[in-house]
């Protein structure tokens, strides 16, 4: 089936659309993935877009959930994107920890997709916002992106959501953790789950004592939750709401979009003239070119130039 004809159907709300068209964008060749890119932008940009991450344990599945839950009582429709860096494995709807999900098996209103991301050629940052295009497009109110908090993948991914949620727990040296990966500075929501156990409080005042050190416009909101039980969601949602509606005032998100895709343009715009340079520094130009600079007959500046005007041959 052509990627016209999926698109149509997505747009029909057809499940099965949106599960063939999230693997096209996960597998799919360069091309493939421009012309779904095409096909979808004018329909995207209605979903919240929601990250969260954390440490592995924390309760990232069980958070992901529970709020689930609780956006589903107020009738919205739901997706979840839980990537993990870390996985060979992809494509599943629900692997290894997902069966938890199960508890929305049944539900018509949530969408759940694993992908993994190694052996992507532009790693992590490649096929996510591309399945955030396809998740927005198939009309979801929320779409949720969980990930694995190691490194700068989750930073990237933090980057496509209008609202983040950096998830913490009591007693795993977390906070610290967090404002070494830099990822304090991407949080618009904190949440330290597992607040049955002691230190929660602890981990609180930590979190309180960093942003003294400073934040921007936005003082992120500290909420304790125990995801397992659903203690403290009903406030979690609230507050990733308020963060929300925040953006949504003065056209802050408007400019966001903006800003990102100002990079999205310029990367891809980058990402392109790389390759063909790529191409090109194994041709004949560059050979000829490296000749001339090194019998001196040419000098490096005027050979690079010669070689860039090529581009556009
Ligand atoms: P993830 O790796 O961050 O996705 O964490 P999970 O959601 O898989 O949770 C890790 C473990 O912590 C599981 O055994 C959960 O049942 C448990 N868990 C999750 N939330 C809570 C909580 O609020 N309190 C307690 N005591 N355990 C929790």
């Amino acid at each position: 089936m052509d990627s016209t004809e999926l698109v149509d159907r997505l747009l029909r709300g057809e499940r099965r659309a949106l599960a063939r068209l999230l693997t096209r964008v996960e597998d799919g060749s360069v091309d493939t993935l421009r012309e779904v890119v095409r096909l979808l932008h004018p329909h995207t940009g209605n979903a919240m877009i929601v990250g969260l991450t954390g440490s592995p344990g924390v309760g990232k599945s069980t958070l992901t959930s529970a709020l689930v839950t609780q956006w589903r009582s107020q009738g919205k429709r739901v997706a979840v994107l839980a990537v993990d860096p870390s996985s060979p494995f992809s494509g599943g709807a629900l692997l290894g920890d997902r069966v938890r999900m199960q508890d929305h098996a049944l539900d018509d209103g949530v969408f759940i997709r694993s992908m993994a991301s190694r052996g992507h050629l532009g790693g992590l940052s490649w096929a996510t916002p591309q399945a955030l295009l396809v998740l927005d497009a198939a009309g979801f109110d929320i779409v949720m992106v969980e990930t694995v908090g190691v490194g700068q993948a989750e930073v990237e991914i933090a980057s496509s959501a209008d609202t983040t949620v950096v998830a913490l727990a009591p007693g795993m040296g977390d906070s610290i953790q967090a404002a070494k990966a830099g990822i304090l500075e991407i949080a618009d929501v904190f949440v330290v789950n597992k607040a049955d156990r002691d230190g929660a409080e602890r981990a609180v005042r930590e979190l309180r004592e960093m942003q003294k050190l400073g934040h921007g416009e936005w003082l992120a909101p500290i909420r304790k939750t125990v995801a397992s039980t659903g203690d403290g969601i009903a406030e979690l949602a609230e507050a990733i709401g308020e963060h929300y509606a925040w953006l949504t005032e003065e056209g802050r998100l408007d400019r966001r979009r903006l800003d990102r895709a100002r990079v999205q343009v310029r990367e891809l715009a980058l990402g392109t003239v790389r390759g063909r340079f790529l191409e090109l520094g194994q041709g004949d130009l560059v050979d000829e070119l490296a000749a001339a600079v090194a019998a001196r007959d040419t000098d490096p500046y005027t050979a690079s130039d010669k070689l860039v005007a090529s581009l556009d041959a």
